[in-house]
């Protein structure tokens, strides 16, 4: 059994300790750098980037976390999540933990169209469509040759992978399907 760490500062992160819980995992909501002791994998929820930001460095926790997915702890970074993973955003200035070598586009679909619901193949990870919810999403405008595009909508990319990291645009926590929390538990136990 995993212990998944949860970035437990604001935004959607109890909604994450469901899935982790059906597929037999424990959760372990993270909100002060003590709380990172032992967790085999962490979760950057979806929120608000730039109030995550704000309390990352309130908390002492950006180091820390910088520290450890450096060092190769597995991470999902879920919509703000993406955001606080990526080196650069596109004309914004929200300190990020500046992981993955791509650049990201806030608030990409626009404030008042940004919230929608697609059900979709991700032929990388599966065959049955699976519903992707974007919420004021991001997307991915730029990527290192060293990062994988596992998905892509109307030609944008929003699902990516390097190494241990993994970044998506959307909220599989939103939904009943555990496809994408099943894919990042396989990524820990490759690891
Ligand atoms: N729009 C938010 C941001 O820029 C992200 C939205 C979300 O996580 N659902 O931080």
């Amino acid at each position: 059994m995993l212990t998944i760490g949860i970035l437990a500062l604001q935004g959607a992160f109890i909604e994450h300790s469901m899935p982790i819980e059906r597929l037999g995992h424990l959760s372990k909501e993270i909100k002060q750098p003590k709380d990172l002791e032992g967790i085999d994998g962490i979760i950057l929820p979806g929120g608000e980037s730039t109030t995550i930001s704000r309390l990352l460095d309130s908390t002492g926790l950006r180091v820390p976390i910088q520290n450890l997915l450096t060092a190769g702890l597995p991470c999902m970074g879920t919509c703000a999540g993406m955001i606080l993973l990526a080196k650069s955003i596109e004309a914004d200035s929200v300190p990020t933990l500046g992981m993955m070598n791509i650049e990201v586009k806030r608030n990409a679909y626009g404030r008042q169209l940004g919230s929608f619901t697609r059900m979709e193949v991700v032929e990388k990870i599966s065959d049955a469509p699976i519903p992707l919810v974007f919420i004021r999403a991001p997307y991915v405008i730029k990527v290192a040759e060293t990062v994988e595009v596992l998905h892509r909508v109307d030609q944008h990319i929003v699902a990516v992978k390097e190494q241990n990291l993994l970044a998506l645009a959307f909220h599989p926590e939103l939904t009943d399907d555990l496809t994408f929390h099943k894919y990042f538990i396989e990524m820990i136990q490759q690891n």
